[in-house]
């Protein structure tokens, strides 16, 4: 090589690291992901055999509890489905300003609107564009099965622009200086499979079984998170464009909540 192809080589090099260098500054700073969380479900991963569900591609850790067990302990049934991790994320301990998040948990209750097979797909499709990720915790099938989707110490991308207003004031956080904030970061996402009558738009449908009134209360009774942080995607919605979930008898399920002695205590 030349002194001259040389000198042209070093000082594209400089020119590279210096324009590397001169980027504007990132406005943002770094997250910190939060490793562990206390108060919500665990994923029931120890179970002592691998069962793919019917119609669904085996993912390396679907299990199911076995069925005799359950129903010995009076437990529903609950499967680990776990989305295509590009469906969830880190939950974050500082925001994209750098202050410190000190948000308790909510839960956000939704509703499918589609079958929970359909949904499941979807979760476990992979989707690399931002703005095509979505996600829930957990959803509760017409039968009461518990299909658990994303780690709870994962950020479930089941809410977008939203907030939540609750006991402390206005809680969300913005974690994509990209997307509005939204409530994902300190939420646990549980989703109800829709009646066959309400997959369209309309303002109701018949609502929910008895079976899964029962898990979706026996799921936030494993959960520290306090009655008063309970909420809907329409009520955290900034959008205007979400109802879900539509015709959940709020009382009905409070009321089988409240059965639970771990319950007690809880404040908001
Ligand atoms: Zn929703």
């Amino acid at each position: 090589m030349t002194r001259r192809w040389m000198i042209g080589l070093l000082s594209f090099a400089l020119m590279v690291g210096l324009g590397l260098g001169m980027r504007p500054a990132q406005a943002t700073a770094p997250l910190q992901p939060v490793q562990r969380v206390v108060g919500l479900p665990a994923l029931p991963m120890t179970a002592d055999r691998l069962t793919p569900l019917k119609g669904l591609e085996p993912g390396p850790v679907d299990f199911k509890l076995p069925q005799e067990t359950q129903l010995a302990q009076g437990l529903p049934r609950q499967v680990t489905v776990l989305a295509d991790p590009t469906n969830y994320g880190d939950r974050f301990a500082t925001d994209v300003y750098g202050n410190v998040l000190q948000n308790q948990f909510i839960a956000v209750l939704h509703e499918t609107v589609g079958s929970a097979q359909s949904a499941i797909n979807l979760f476990r499709t992979p989707h690399p564009r931002d703005q095509d990720q979505v996600s829930y915790h957990a959803l509760i099938g017409r039968d009461g099965t518990i299909y658990y989707i994303v780690p709870p110490e994962k950020r479930a991308f089941g809410a977008g622009n939203s907030v939540f207003n609750g006991p402390n004031g206005p809680e969300t956080v913005r974690t994509n200086p990209n997307f509005p904030p939204s409530v994902n970061n300190f939420a646990y996402h549980v989703s109800l499979e829709t009646p066959g009558d309400g997959m369209n738009n309309r303002r109701s449908h018949s609502g929910y079984t008895q079976a899964q009134y029962d898990s979706l209360a026996w799921l936030l009774a494993q959960t520290t998170i306090p009655d008063s942080r309970i909420t809907t995607h329409q009520a955290v919605d900034r959008s205007g464009n979400r109802m879900d979930p539509r015709s959940l008898d709020l009382q009905r399920f409070y009321s089988l909540l409240r059965r639970y002695p771990t319950r007690a205590g809880l404040t908001g």
